[in-house]
């Protein structure tokens, strides 16, 4: 069975590993010109700053994966979840937000956070060595336009003008690039036009000056700011140290716009002294999607199967949120492919 799969973030890459580690043969379509999605490499010189705060889970599907992938040197220290502070309330609540990213998120939290090794690049290079190691043809830099139906499946996909035969899809790309494909076919998308982005600004900085201390994240329920110091020795440019340098990641949970990026400024400057002058890197995102819908407009993967067609990414239910479900969405549409 030849399957293609459409999106070459976290979930596309986890249905590549799984589909060809069950015996299809693979095509990857990615548009942009770098597979990883959200969470692809960006050049920040000696330092390593993440596309945003991303911190893995201990026990989430994505470690998961990385143990089988045999990826012992991406798995790397654990986050100091005991430093994390609370302003005016429960470290636990602040934790709660950083295991979700969101504001309304009340989960107990059990998680224990990853600090990867060489940030999230490292993690996103592991994933591309495993598709490359089981002969996944890849089309990177190129946008699959159309999709093709013959008898109501899946047929093939038109890529930059081209026809590339295939016999199902997995779509692991977000709702607002996945409707227009599926009505252009014809088929009702209702619910992934009804998936609200929610959006944050972000702010992510090297420091050459410990200026969190003691610790080691801060959250303040008024605003809805979050902000973790994950510097570490493998994240700074040779000859610092870890303990006289910050790696600070910042988003605004409460939304996006530049005024929410001003509340994160406004509570580092009432938190973090000194931060602006020993600034070295910095990265201002006004606004950024951290989850393409709430948890209640989350879409079936299978709501087109029937055409051939399974859904993958964060939009779509599982049992976890942000990149973990994009990994569990991703490794489960090989299943439903099979099924
Ligand atoms: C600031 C920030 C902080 C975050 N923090 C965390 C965290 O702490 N922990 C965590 O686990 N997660 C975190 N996340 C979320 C995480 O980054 C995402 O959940 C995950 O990367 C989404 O992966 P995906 O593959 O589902 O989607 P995407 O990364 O959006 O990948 C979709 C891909 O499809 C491609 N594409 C789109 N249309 C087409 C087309 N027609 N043809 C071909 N390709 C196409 C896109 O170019 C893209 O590469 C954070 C996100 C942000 C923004």
């Amino acid at each position: 069975m030849r399957v293609a799969v459409v999106g070459g973030g976290v979930a596309g890459l986890s249905a590549c590993i799984q589909l060809a580690a069950d015996g299809a043969e693979v095509i990857l379509v990615e548009a942009r010109d770098t597979l990883g999605g959200m969470a692809r490499m960006r050049n920040t010189g000696d330092w390593v700053i993440d596309p945003g705060l991303h911190l893995m889970r201990k026990k989430g599907p994505l470690n998961q994966l990385l143990r089988k992938l045999r990826a012992p040197r991406v798995i790397g220290e654990q986050f100091r979840q005991m430093d994390f502070f609370s302003i005016s309330s429960d470290r636990n609540d602040g934790l709660s937000k950083l295991e979700n990213m969101s504001i309304s998120s009340t989960s107990k939290v059990s998680t224990e956070f990853i600090i990867p090794r060489g940030g999230w690049s490292s993690i996103i290079g592991r994933l591309i060595v495993a598709v490359n190691q089981l002969n996944v043809e890849i089309y990177v830099g190129e946008k699959v336009e159309s999709i093709i139906l013959q008898n109501k499946k899946v047929q093939s996909i038109i890529v930059n003008g081209k026809k590339i035969h295939c016999d199902k899809i997995v779509l692991a790309i977000p709702p607002s690039e996945a409707a227009p494909l599926l009505k252009s076919i014809g088929l009702k998308t209702s619910k992934l036009d009804s998936c609200e982005p929610q959006l944050s600004a972000a702010l992510d900085m090297a420091i050459e000056a410990k200026v969190m201390s003691p610790y080691s994240g801060i959250f303040d329920p008024k605003s809805g700011v979050i902000a973790i110091d994950i510097a570490q020795k493998d994240r700074i440019p040779p000859g610092r140290e870890a303990d006289e340098c910050s790696i600070i990641h910042a988003v605004n949970l409460r939304g996006d716009g530049n005024n929410a990026l001003e509340e994160i400024k406004n509570l580092l400057d009432s938190r973090c002294a000194g931060w602006r002058s020993h600034l070295s890197k910095r990265r201002s995102t006004p606004s950024i999607m951290i989850h393409p819908c709430t948890l209640e407009q989350r879409i079936q993967a299978s709501v087109y199967a029937s055409s051939g067609i399974i859904l993958a990414g964060a939009h779509v239910i599982s049992d976890y949120t942000l990149s973990d479900a994009s990994v569990s969405t991703g490794r489960n549409a090989s299943k439903l492919i099979h099924h």
